[in-house]
Order: C-alpha cells, then sequence, then structure tokens
C-alpha cells in the first residue's frame, strides 16, 4: 500500500507540476501575446495621435501665418491701380481709410462708384484730381456725389470744358472746398505720409500742372507723377524721389520718364495705367526699354487689369484682378 501510495503521490505531483506549466504555456503566452497585440494597436494610435497633434500645429501655424497676411492686409497699406482704360485712377487704403488719385474717363464714374462701394468704401480723407483733364478727373463728379470727401486737391487752374464744369457744380452740392495745395505741403492719412512735390500753374500745357506726391508707408516708397513731363521731372532731380515704386508719367508718353529722371527714382516697380490698343500707341516703346534695361517689373493696366499693391511696410505684393471698370 506504502509503495502504492508513494506511486499516487507522484503521479499527483507530477500532473500538479505538469499542469502548472501546461497552464503557464497557456494562459500566460495568450497574454504576452495580448500585450503585444495591444501595443502594436496602441503605437500606430499614439503615432497617428502625435500626426494629428503635428497637423493641428500646422494648421494653427497657418492659421496664424493667414492672420498675419489678413492682418498685414487690414492694418497694411494696399493700392488698387484701377484699370480705367485709357486713364487714370488709383485708390490708397490703410486701417479702413482711404485716399483717391484721379478718377477716370466720364463714363468710367459710375463703375468706380461700386467698385469703391463694394471695397466697403464710404469716405475719402484726400481726393487729388492731379490735373483737369478729362482722363483724370472724368468721373470725379460721380466720386463727389456718392462718397464724403474731407479734403479735395487740384491745381487752381480753371479751364472751361465740361468735365471740369461738372467737378466744380459737384462741390458746390456737397459743400467741398477746392483747395489747391503748396509745393513741399505734406499730409498724412493712417501710417502713410504724403508729400507733395509738384504741382504747377501754368495752364498752357495741364499735364504741366500735375500734382506729383510722394507717398512712404513705413519702409516703403512710391510715387504719383500724374501726367507730369520731363521738364517738371526736371526739377524734382534735386528733391528726394527715390521710390520703390514709381506711376509712370503720362501713360508711358515718350515726353515723360527721361533716363536722368528714372535713374534717380531707381524703381524696383514701375505702374502704367493705360488702355488698350489706345490711339496714342501709349506706352511708348522708348519708354519700356529704359524701364528693361534698369531691370524695373513693369505692371500694365492694358495687359494685366486692375493691379493691386499690398505692403506690410516692408515687402510688396502685386495681385492683378480684373474688375468691372476696365475701359
Ligand atoms: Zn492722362
Amino acid at each position: 500500500m506504502a509503495d502504492k501510495e508513494k506511486k499516487l503521490r507522484f503521479l499527483f505531483l507530477f500532473f500538479l507540476i505538469s499542469f502548472y506549466f501546461v497552464a503557464n504555456y497557456y494562459f500566460e503566452k495568450p497574454q504576452e501575446e495580448i500585450q503585444k497585440v495591444e501595443l502594436r494597436e496602441t503605437s500606430p494610435v499614439i503615432q497617428e495621435e502625435k500626426k494629428e497633434n503635428l497637423e493641428v500645429k500646422d494648421e494653427v501655424k497657418s492659421n496664424n501665418k493667414n492672420n498675419v497676411e489678413t492682418d498685414a492686409s487690414d492694418a497694411g497699406l494696399k493700392i488698387y491701380f484701377v484699370d480705367v482704360g485709357q486713364a487714370d485712377c488709383i485708390l490708397i487704403s490703410n486701417n479702413g481709410k482711404y485716399v483717391l488719385i484721379d478718377a477716370g474717363n466720364n463714363d468710367d464714374g459710375k463703375k468706380l462708384v461700386s467698385y469703391f462701394k463694394s471695397l466697403g468704401v464710404q469716405n475719402f480723407q484726400y481726393v487729388i484730381g492731379t490735373h483737369a483733364h478729362e482722363d483724370h478727373i472724368g468721373g470725379m463728379d460721380d466720386i463727389i456725389y456718392n462718397f464724403s470727401i474731407s479734403h479735395f486737391f487740384m491745381p487752381d487752374v480753371v479751364t472751361t470744358t465740361k468735365t471740369f464744369e461738372d467737378v466744380l457744380d459737384a462741390l458746390e452740392a456737397k459743400n467741398i472746398a477746392f483747395e489747391t495745395p503748396n509745393i513741399n505741403d505734406s499730409f498724412t492719412m493712417g501710417d502713410i505720409y504724403f508729400t507733395v512735390l509738384w504741382v504747377g500753374h501754368d495752364k498752357t500745357d495741364l499735364n504741366d500742372t500735375s500734382i506729383v506726391v510722394r507717398a512712404t508707408y513705413k519702409e516703403t516708397s512710391y510715387l504719383f507723377m500724374g501726367d507730369a513731363p520731363s521738364q517738371v521731372e526736371k526739377g524734382l532731380l534735386d528733391k528726394h524721389i527715390e521710390s520703390d515704386l514709381l506711376k509712370v508719367g503720362h501713360h508711358g508718353s515718350q515726353y515723360s520718364s527721361s533716363a536722368q529722371f528714372l535713374k534717380k527714382v531707381d524703381p524696383k516697380y514701375a505702374i502704367i495705367q493705360v488702355g488698350r490698343n489706345n490711339i496714342y500707341s501709349h506706352p511708348k516703346q522708348v519708354v519700356l526699354d529704359k524701364l528693361n534695361r534698369m531691370d524695373v517689373k513693369v505692371y500694365r493696366t492694358d495687359q494685366d487689369g486692375t493691379i493691386i499693391v499690398s505692403s506690410d511696410g516692408k515687402n510688396m505684393k502685386f495681385d492683378t484682378v480684373q474688375t468691372d471698370t476696365n475701359g
């Protein structure tokens, strides 16, 4: 019996040990596998979460970038060289404030009013009619009737054209004073500083009377020539006319943009406001050649449509759009 009992105890012990190992094998191994599976499942999730975080960060970054750009355009400078065919019209905006230089031909007036209203313009701090030619003040009466204007500038040269009389009538109806600035006068709008470099009084050629204005916005500068010819340019050579951007005088005519003048201005960018297939063949090749030789980047309203320059005060960005204002 004792032997049998020993055998049974041994067998029991054997089974117990075997059971332990078998149980260990069947219960622990799967646990390891489960752990591995869990790890495998977890790690991609973690990776994805990290990826998502990165993406979120990227989104935040790009949002910031957008914000910076939006802030720059909201608080910064925007200049619209509006395509009005063979005519000038320049809208300058900063912080919801506006300056207008010229208003296109007679037929452009109503189109300009709706374009400016679509941009949110209600009031102009300054409106400048550079000189009394129709392609600069043609649409001005519509502007005067449809917006409030704090200051209206023109040369004090009286002409008898209907276009000019329409402007005077509109000013009278809206009780707005006709002001003529003096050379070296300056004024500000928001962070933009304007200096009047020229205003002429000789009415034999109205182009000579063009109000020439230089604007600076932080580190950037802009020169608006109206239709000033080379003899006016000559008188500006001893003034501070160096500018990043030049609104080329007189639609790119050969009577403006002398080599000496362009050299002194030394622009990086030039804007020519000019009509498609205009009868004057503006801009003249001789002017384009001079600008090309100086490596100036040229934008033209006849080819580019309305040209919008945005600046944060350091960099300048150019956008071109087609607007309903084109002549
Ligand atoms: Zn003109």
